[in-house]
């Protein structure tokens, strides 16, 4: 077979030699071959097994290659592999229909786009048009994705070099650990992160903000589920100023935090909800927008600027359909939630009392961040050399990590068993104790 019988060596030539990669200098890359999946595993062209404690992207939450999205694809393969947006499809409809019942009551449509980046791409417009205003806050600890508008509401360094689009504001949102607003407590955190956005309005000038877009728990920027009653702030916020709240759930949703929408946990309902990842677990890419019966009806005689080629596309519909169907069906969302409970979440809290190395552990679900400092006091982050030095260790182990700034995500998949939590837990727990002796010394 050409795909399996090469080698990891004659891979990595034949990529370096023509693909061109994401977020990277091209000159000094070195990607891993991965050439199949199973579950939570992963294998390289030589038969080297790996433990996905990344999910990829953090987006493969019902596990590689789970047989029934497979079979499904293959169904829709065979008989309509593609159809333009406009027409009716029944396999599009239903995708539609099994992602508005995990929504709240009152989301009715669903307008789907090619991956989570249009998705708030789409979001944004929606809100602009809604409202009539342009602007957009949304948070610097966060990542909505690399087009126009989305890389431009992003918060981390991405945005810097792509800063085109206009109407971006930013604010601070509630991070205790290493708070912008000198509290001590969640409580207070809260408080002040919640006046901190609502002066920002003002000072922009509240008739001018169109959307507050955020991540309901900030994933790449450091899995912060926010303090009880932020969300609900926001909400309140938005209500009094006639703002549209967007939550993005490409991360956080379906299954990721151990519910089917992260916001489930916070008492919240936006106006619209974006999402991608893990409703399919990227076996096709797809995203979308679910809109609330307001927004939606303001459509109805008015037209709505916007659309994509692949809208919908029917292999990415048969997907999700598939997915959350089997995940529905095989308890996946509450095995996520039951291992963050019981496996992780404790595992993490031992591993944060006994390695000085460890600054915090946060998270839920197989949503987890452990935050690396040299100094526990000053919390100053570990070098880039040293999170290089854990993630070599952590891959000549067996364990696939998912890496960002000082912190190791702990991301497994959704399916992920309790023997493989605890065993990629011990994994981590081996090279912390390695890499904090050299740390020490
Ligand atoms: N929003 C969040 C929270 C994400 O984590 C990502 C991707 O990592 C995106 C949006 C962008 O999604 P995509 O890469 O599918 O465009």
């Amino acid at each position: 077979d050409p795909l399996t019988a090469r080698s990891n060596a004659d891979i990595s030539q034949a990529d370096r030699s023509r693909v061109f990669h994401s977020w990277s200098a091209q000159g000094a890359l070195a990607p891993m071959p991965i050439v199949s999946g199973s579950g939570s595993v992963v294998w390289d062209a030589e038969g080297n097994e790996y433990l996905d404690f990344s999910s990829q992207l953090v987006n493969v939450n019902i596990g590689h290659q789970h047989p029934k999205v497979v079979a499904a694809i293959r169904e829709q393969a065979e008989l309509l592999t593609t159809v333009a947006p406009a027409h009716a499809n029944a396999t599009r409809a239903r995708a539609a229909e099994m992602i508005c019942e995990l929504a709240p009551e009152g989301f009715e449509k669903v307008f789907f786009t090619n991956g989570g980046a249009d998705a708030n791409e789409n979001a944004i417009r929606m809100a602009r048009l809604v409202t009539g205003r342009d602007k957009v806050i949304s948070r610097y600890r966060s990542y909505h994705g690399n087009t126009g508008a989305a890389i431009v509401a992003t918060g981390d360094w991405r945005r810097i070099p792509n800063e085109y689009a206009r109407g971006h504001v930013h604010v601070f949102g509630p991070y205790l650990y290493r708070s912008e607003f000198w509290a001590t407590t969640e409580e207070e955190e809260c408080a002040r992160a919640l006046h901190h956005l609502e002066r920002v309005i003002q000072a922009e000038g509240a008739s001018t903000i169109a959307a507050i877009l955020l991540e309901t728990v900030p994933g790449t920027a450091g899995i912060m589920t926010p303090p009880k009653g932020y969300l609900a702030g926001v909400r309140e916020i938005c209500d009094r100023y006639g703002i549209v709240m967007i939550l993005d759930e490409v991360m956080a949703g379906f299954g990721r935090t151990g519910e089917w929408f992260a916001f489930h946990a916070h008492d919240v309902t936006p106006d619209l909800i974006t999402f991608a990842k893990g409703v399919n677990s990227g076996y096709v890419p797809v995203g979308g927008v679910i809109i609330s019966d307001a927004i939606a009806h303001h459509f109805d005689d008015t037209v709505f600027p916007g659309g994509l080629t692949y809208s919908g596309h029917p292999l990415a519909a048969a997907s999700i359909v598939a997915a959350l169907g089997a995940m529905r069906e095989e308890g996946i969302v509450d095995n996520a939630k039951r291992i963050g409970a019981e496996v992780i979440g404790p595992r993490l809290a031992e591993l944060a009392e006994r390695h000085e190395i460890v600054g915090e552990v946060r998270g839920s679900g197989v949503f987890w961040a452990i935050e690396l400092v040299s100094d526990r006091e000053t919390r100053t982050p570990v070098t880039p050399a040293t999170m290089g030095a854990i993630k070599a260790a952590l891959l000549s182990r067996g364990l696939l990590p998912f890496i960002a700034d000082n912190r190791i995500h702990v991301v497994p998949p959704c399916v992920v068993t309790e023997a493989e939590a605890r065993r990629g837990l011990e994994v981590i727990d081996a090279v912390l104790a390695e890499v904090g002796a050299g740390e020490a010394a």
